[in-house]
């Protein structure tokens, strides 16, 4: 497998004092982010929102800071989290009144760890010019890293304007969709280069330029990483539903994240009514970790399941092994490093699970229908026992819980499972 060679952004540290630094750029691992979808405003929900997202393995998380109330609240945000030891830092993400938010309400400003500035509506290129220059003023005082995040959906009306008209009279004109790309790229050059004349350094600024469709996505970030050196966000804007939102954001960010651009994601699903706003951090981490770019948790290989496997009890033990893990993770990321690379293997029948097994570090073979009913399980490539009764589910998280324990906890790397069939 060939490495990755990641394009030399430069490095930006996002947070500080109370909180976790977290780097974004050349040098740093790829940072998975997310977005709350609480009214900043509600403390309490955002807090616990926040806290789940953190937990769940987000690096740095977003919040809406869109009236006041938002703004006053971000600082007792911040502060509840602290309480409660989680450090993650918190971004405000700002559009159209950010320059007045952030000069009313200078704890707000200090409390945050990064300010979002959609230059789409904030002016920039017009007589009110101003605003964005407040926002990037503020952000000098505090000493706070910014992300010019143009998106198409707001892309800066004048500028898109002027470029359509140039393009219009020029004596080989490109399709609009080329012109509207390439202004998302100039939009984020052009806003980079005038908050570094108002005073930010380049290892203050982070770049992205959000479209929704995966090709545009995949050209418009091309585009842009090969003309600067800034640090990229990556994230396909309103990815939307389930398996179309998942399927999307990882066809768009594969191909970046290959060719080594990117320095950190968000996805962004659309959850389900009353689902998990988590998801979106699970399915970021996914990308990265299905592309050996980092690991987050322990990966379950598990077959597809066929006619060998008529009852749901093979679906059922691979999913509880899932939660399983998913609900270990924050426990077992602090007591035992290095267990989010363990493979496990939960497979259907005996075609294919003893072979799969053994490639994993912990493996199950169920039975399929008309064999025995028995679970051999594998250790290392070994043949560690043979499960039988109603009681394989448990008995499985038990020697899960075993290797874990003897093989990433204190001193323990020497110690092994002993076979016992
Ligand atoms: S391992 Fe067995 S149950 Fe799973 S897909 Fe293959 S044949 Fe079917």
């Amino acid at each position: 497998m060939a490495d990755i060679q990641r394009r030399k952004s430069v490095t930006v540290k996002i947070g500080s004092g109370d909180t976790n630094t977290v780097r974004a750029g050349w040098e740093a691992p790829v940072v998975v982010q997310s977005m709350t979808n609480t009214d900043t405003a509600d403390a309490q929900s955002t807090i616990d929102q926040v806290e789940a997202l953190a937990l769940a393995g987000s690096e740095i998380v977003r919040v809406t800071v869109n009236n006041d109330d938002a703004a006053a609240a971000v600082p007792h945000i911040v502060e509840g989290l602290a309480k409660r030891g989680i450090h993650v830092p918190i971004v405000g993400d700002f559009h159209y009144n950010g320059h007045l938010l952030l000069k009313k309400f200078p704890a707000c400003a200090a409390a945050l760890s990064k300010y979002r500035i959609n230059p789409g509506n904030v002016s920039i290129g017009r007589k009110d010019d101003d605003n964005f220059r407040t926002m990037v003023e503020v952000a000098v005082e505090h000493q706070k890293p910014v992300r010019i995040g143009v998106n198409w959906g707001s892309l800066d009306q004048a500028l898109l304007t002027r470029m359509m008209d140039e393009n219009n009279r020029s004596a080989n004109p490109q399709p609009a969709r080329d012109v509207m790309m390439e202004a998302m790229v100039v939009s984020a050059l052009d806003n980079a280069a005038a908050a570094e004349r108002y005073g930010l350094r380049r290892d203050q600024i982070i770049l992205s330029a959000k479209v929704s469709g995966v090709r545009d996505l995949i050209d418009v970030y091309t585009n842009l990483a090969a003309r600067c050196d800034y640090a990229l966000h990556l994230g396909l804007t309103e990815a939307g539903m389930g398996s179309k939102g998942i399927v999307a954001s990882a066809a768009g960010l594969a191909p970046l994240l290959l060719a080594g651009i990117g320095d950190t994601i968000r996805v962004s699903l659309t959850p389900a009514p009353g689902g998990a706003r988590t998801e979106e951090v699970h399915v970021a981490q996914q990308i990265l970790q299905s592309l050996s770019i980092r690991s987050f948790m322990p990966q379950v290989t598990s077959c597809p399941g066929c006619g060998r496997t008529t009852s749901t009890y093979f679906q059922e033990l691979a999913e509880q092994i899932q939660n399983y893990l998913r609900a270990s993770m924050p426990v077992w990321r602090q007591q035992y490093p290095g267990v989010e690379e363990l493979k496990l293997a939960v497979m259907g029948c005996v075609v294919n699970g003893p072979g799969e097994s053994k490639h994993a570090n912990l493996g199950i073979s169920l039975p399929g229908t008309f064999e025995d009913p028995v679970a051999p399980v594998y250790v290392d490539g070994h043949k560690y026992t043979t499960l039988r009764g109603d009681n394989i589910v448990e008995e499985f998280k038990q020697i899960l819980d075993n290797y874990v324990v003897t093989h990433y906890g204190q001193g323990a790397k020497s110690e092994e499972l002993v076979e016992v069939v």
